[in-house]
């Protein structure tokens, strides 16, 4: 067993990209040159060391945020995988909360793309601070400095690039080095050669050194001062200020190269090492005490009280359930009984796995900063804080956004029933976005996600991994409801029954609220017209029924529910009584109140060689897409459009065949919106 590096020495970064990007790729190389695999895996034949499902194999892209550790320059680089694609955004969300820096990796061709817009927003609220790599130079089309200006543009980024390209496409052979002065050459993809600048390219070389120097000086006042009375900045200096820059998210150093040609990927590594914080140079979790409900704060400190986020959970055929951590402060041994905060109970860690990309290693402790899988933790769930149990903390776990597609599984037999409930169970587990609900009327389950593409790879994985035989309904869209006039009622829940009998009694007030904000609740009874204790049953009953609105049954949002008034009979009260005349109030000022149906609108991005932009528009305005933007040259157009989910069942097929295969689209939920009247009918129908 191998000691661990010290905190200054680790690096826990993710690989963050649009699909497509070359992520895969790019950590692929990056795996290959620190030693640690032995065969360059190939996404496009599926053996890439990383995406380890079938069914990212089959279909390239990567969808677990597995971690994995590797080592370079004498430190220890803790990679987290990270999904491309936004239908996996829990998985996004999950990593960029343990990760310390980012990667962002940039097609040099399509530059700035939706999801890349995305993820970086999603990193912005985390804090992580990136670097940026602008993948696929040896593509026709490849344009280093455009990409920079769409990080400008499309993200309100800060790029400065420490490279500059030594040729372009079929001829990109190296880069300048504008930090120390000098240039490399890919040498074919072996380690970069060092070579003198092109002597046509000098002037060009000086422009941008001093145009780099003048934005570094610019974050450290004494460093500007040393620059203005005429110092030669020592590169030493220029680097730890930017690496200060990078870490305070002021600026973004911008690398480049092409990692199918493992061009640019030892200087990625050095840029990780140089500029991507070390844990401890992070600002300190906080979390709050069970206890106390107090906010504490937890120093990235072996000495410090031990806790860690699960940050994953996954079931591994040999050794079964292992949980990813990340330890955030002091340290814990294999074998030690740990206190799970979040669910409140003790539980007895096993072995400790460090995940190579190719082989496991058992370490016998792990400390602040570090990542690492364990054994044995049977109720710990992703998000879940473990902690020591005299100094018990929360961490704050990630937050997902809102499922808006689901599907209806049923088992084919009764002997599959309980292995269905089961895997869905296992699955869930593993991503929170899911959610999962019986339907008491047809008696099936539904699952609901965050897209097409998540739940085809929920049943795929159902059927494969746990080898479940079930019927799986279409995908339908997660419509909501809302009332658009304020409006009250009065319900009233009376019943005499034999001896004692049943008395509610409530006046409600709702009224429409902004997209987003959900259901509020709210009371003003005040002098005794409702006891207390029949408050809490009244918005229980109004939550039940919100659940199915009085258009088509589909789920009442962006409401406010005020409970203005109201009786009570002194015998005959209970919070039974006073749940049904609170849904009965609700359902009868929702009806009076004009609802309709609203539905999720996605953004798309489709991106088609110009020569296919009719079709593609052609179809997109069969759709009811709302055009936002066209943009792009002789060669390959870009298309933003806003487009109802409805609409965009099956769209992939319907591209590839427009276009023979040769344009692609991403799509992400944007905002729910009221569906036009033409098509309600149409809805409540089905
Ligand atoms: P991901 O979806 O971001 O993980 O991207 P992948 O790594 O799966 O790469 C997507 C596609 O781009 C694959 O077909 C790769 O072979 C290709 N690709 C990746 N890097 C490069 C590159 O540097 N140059 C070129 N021409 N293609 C690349």
């Amino acid at each position: 067993m191998s000691k661990p590096l010290p905190i200054s020495r680790v690096r826990n970064i993710g690989f963050i990209a649009h699909i497509d990007a070359g992520k895969t790729t790019v950590t692929e190389r990056a795996l290959y040159v620190t030693g640690r695999t032995y065969k360059i895996g190939q996404v496009d034949l599926g053996t890439a060391v990383m995406d380890w499902m079938p069914q990212e194999r089959e279909r390239g892209i990567t969808i677990t945020a597995a971690a994995t550790t590797t080592l370079w320059q004498d430190h220890q680089i803790n990679v987290i995988d990270t999904p491309g694609h936004v239908d996996f955004t829990a998985e996004v969300e999950r990593s960029l909360r343990v990760l310390d820096g980012g990667v962002v990796v940039l097609d040099s061709v399509a530059g700035v793309q939706p999801q890349s817009e995305t993820v970086w927003r999603q990193a912005d609220k985390y804090h992580v601070p990136r670097i940026c790599f602008v993948n696929k130079m040896d593509r026709v089309g490849a344009d280093f400095e455009r990409t920079i200006q769409t990080m400008r543009h499309r993200l309100n980024a800060n790029p400065l690039a420490v490279q500059m390209p030594i040729g372009e496409e079929a001829d990109y052979e190296g880069v300048m080095d504008l930090m120390r002065e000098r240039a490399y050459y890919w040498n074919g993809g072996a380690s970069p050669e060092e070579g003198p600048i092109p002597s046509e390219r000098v002037d060009d070389f000086q422009r941008y050194r001093d145009a780099m120097i003048e934005r570094i000086v610019e974050t450290e006042d004494s460093l500007m001062i040393r620059y203005l009375e005429g110092e030669d900045i020592p590169v030493d200096d220029l680097k730890s200020a930017l690496r200060k820059a990078t870490i305070a998210q002021q600026l973004v150093p911008v690398l480049c190269g092409s990692a199918l040609k493992t061009y640019g990927v030892q200087p990625l590594l050095d840029a990780v090492v140089d500029y991507l914080p070390s844990p401890a140079d992070v600002p300190s979790v906080e979390g709050e005490n069970p206890d106390t409900d107090e906010i504490e704060v937890r120093p990235a400190h072996p000495n410090a009280p031990f806790s860690a986020l699960a940050m994953k959970v996954t079931t591994d055929p040999y050794v079964g359930r292992l949980v990813y951590l990340r330890v955030y402060s002091g340290s814990v041994k294999s074998g030690a009984m740990v206190y799970n905060a979040t669910k409140g109970r003790r539980e007895r860690l096993g072995r400790i796995l460090q995940m190579h990309a190719n082989h496991r290693q058992e370490v016998a402790e792990i400390g602040a900063g570090h990542i690492a899988a364990a054994i044995g933790l049977k109720s710990t769930f992703t998000g879940d804080t473990i902690c020591d149990q005299d100094h018990p903390v929360i961490l704050e776990p990630p937050t997902f956004p809102t499922p808006v597609i689901s599907l209806a599984i049923e088992p084919i037999s009764q002997a599959d029933r309980d292995k269905l409930i089961d895997s869905i169970g296992k699955l869930v587990e593993e991503d929170p976005t899911f959610i999962v609900r019986h339907d008491e009327e047809t008696g099936q389950t539904v699952i609901s996600g965050m897209g097409e593409l998540h739940l085809e790879v929920f049943v795929d994985r159902l059927r494969r991994e746990f080898g479940v035989a079930a019927n799986v309904g279409r995908p339908k869209v997660s419509y909501r409801e809302t009332a658009t006039n304020p409006s009250r009622a009065q319900g009233r829940f009376v019943r005499q029954t034999g001896g004692h009998g049943q008395y509610g009694d409530v006046v409600l007030e709702i009224e429409p609220l902004e997209r987003g904000e959900g259901l509020i609740f709210e009371s003003k009874i005040t002098g005794g017209a409702i006891p207390q204790q029949f408050i809490r049953p009244v918005e229980q009953g109004v939550r039940q029924a919100a659940e199915n609105g009085s258009v088509a049954g589909y789920q009442v949002v962006d409401m406010k529910v005020t409970l203005i008034d109201g009786s009570f009979h002194a015998v005959d009260s209970s919070e039974i009584a006073f749940r049904a005349a609170g849904s009965m109030a609700f359902k009868e000022a929702f009806r009076k109140g004009k609802p309709i149906l609203l539905e999720p609108i996605m953004e798309m991005e489709v991106v088609t060689p110009a020569e296919f932009l009719g079709s593609v528009l052609g179809d997109l305005n069969s759709r009811r897409a709302q055009i936002q933007n066209i943009e792009g040259g002789d060669a390959i157009q870009q298309i933003r459009v806003l487009v109802p989910l409805a609409e965009s069942f099956r769209y992939a097929g319907v591209l590839r065949s427009i276009t023979q295969g040769r344009a692609s689209h991403t799509m992400e939920f944007k905002y729910y919106q009221p569906v036009p009247s033409g098509h309600v009918q149409e809805i409540i129908n089905r």
